[in-house]
């Protein structure tokens, strides 16, 4: 798996520069996409099942495409840390090839 260089960096994680695309994916899939968690208890977070990093690092995809619906699911804190270490896998649906 890449790591990201920047990691912590806001523009790499795109927090805040999609609210949009963050808004449709929770009002898509509600609940976290793992487990189910509802999210009454703990805050659902969005992932890239692409990173953006790998985005970043690419010289034949757009960074933006990063934070397509397409490449985002829904998860819970503990899920997405699973995620972040590799631990789940999720099909981005995304028509590019890294
Ligand atoms: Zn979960």
């Amino acid at each position: 798996m890449l790591r990201c260089l920047a990691a912590g960096d806001p523009e790499v994680l795109g927090r805040a520069r999609h609210p949009d695309a963050r808004r449709r994916v929770r009002a898509r899939d509600e609940v976290c996409q793992e487990c189910g968690d509802d999210g009454s208890a703990t805050y659902l977070d969005v992932h890239h099942t692409v990173p953006v990093c790998t985005f970043h690092e690419s010289d034949t995809v757009n960074v933006a495409d990063a934070h397509d619906e397409g490449n985002l699911v829904l998860l819970c804190r503990s899920c997405h840390a699973r995620a972040g270490l590799g631990q789940l896998e999720f099909e981005s649906t995304l028509e590019h090839s890294f």
